[in-house]
């Protein structure tokens, strides 16, 4: 079976994209799938949080966006079991110079995700891909987009979480209108709640009876123990499992798999 490609967008920064990247393959690794990362943000904060430090970046997303490595020859294990990830180097924020010229620039990934027979997993195929995407809606974003299955939101519970939202929808609409007509919303995902902070229950409101059924039960606290893990080169499910923010996570992951498995029915 194909894996399920899911991209974590949002042009908006310190969203929790990436934290919610690692904690999510690490929680959906823990109830037994295979999960791939690909870090497409230059500043490859997903890689350096699963503790690959940039002298062990040989090959990276960039080499796989240009063609001149495979996705199997630029993963990598992490020390996260059941996690590999395609790092990202510096280089990435000279792609869009190098394929912006080219006819199938927005393909790149798409092309590459179609070479992944020989990735394995402890032995096994990869079942599911998430990929880290940039603060921005450029031809990085666009490629997770071509390449995706499915579009994951993180949106911060704080008072301009609907700003920018709407163009992230509408560049959604274009792709599935244009490029990749199976792109799907898997869902959005409330960040950084608050519970002591009336604004987050609030904006907590708004964004669901704005968006209803696509957010998430799940909503993942504000919990320092997600921010500290990082430093560490780890998950914060491997850092602290108890804590509020990795139970959230294995939350978070149940309620993927479920409506993955609701859209792979449809
Ligand atoms: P993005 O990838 O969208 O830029 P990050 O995942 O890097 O966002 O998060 C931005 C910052 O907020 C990081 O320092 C991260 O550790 C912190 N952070 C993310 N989610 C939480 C959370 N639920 N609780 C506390 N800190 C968080
Ligand atoms: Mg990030």
């Amino acid at each position: 079976m194909a894996p399920r490609i899911l991209t974590l967008a949002n042009q908006k920064g310190g969203v929790g994209k990436t934290t919610t990247a690692i904690n999510l393959a690490t929680a959906l690794a823990a109830i037994g799938e295979r999960v791939l990362i690909v870090d497409l943000d230059p500043q490859g904060n997903a890689s350096t949080g699963l503790g690959i430090s940039r002298t062990d970046r040989a090959l990276s997303a960039y080499d796989v966006l240009v063609g001149e490595a495979s996705v199997p020859e630029a993963a990598i294990m992490t020390t996260v079991p059941n996690v590999a990830i395609v790092p990202s180097t510096m280089d990435l924020l000279g792609v869009e110079l190098t394929i912006a010229g080219q006819a199938d620039r927005a393909f790149k990934l798409r092309n590459a995700f179609k070479q992944l027979d020989e990735l394995r997993i402890n032995d096994q195929a990869v079942s599911y891909i998430l990929i880290d995407c940039p603060p921005s809606l450029n031809l990085l974003t666009v490629n997770s987009l071509v390449a995706a299955d499915a579009v994951l939101v993180p949106l911060q519970c704080e008072f301009f979480a609907l700003e920018g939202l709407s163009q992230l929808l509408q560049t959604i609409e274009q792709i599935r209108s244009t490029l990749n007509p199976r792109l799907s919303i898997q869902g959005v995902v409330m960040t950084m709640f608050d519970k002591r902070n009336n604004l987050s229950e609030q904006v907590l409101h708004d964004v669901r009876s704005e968006m209803g059924d696509l957010v998430y039960e799940t909503v993942i606290p504000r919990n320092v123990r997600l921010s500290e893990a990082p430093s560490y080169g780890k998950p914060a499910l491997l850092y602290d499992l108890k804590c509020a923010g990795s139970q959230a996570y294995l939350r978070l992951a149940t309620e993927v798999i479920r409506r993955e498995r609701r859209l792979a029915a449809a």
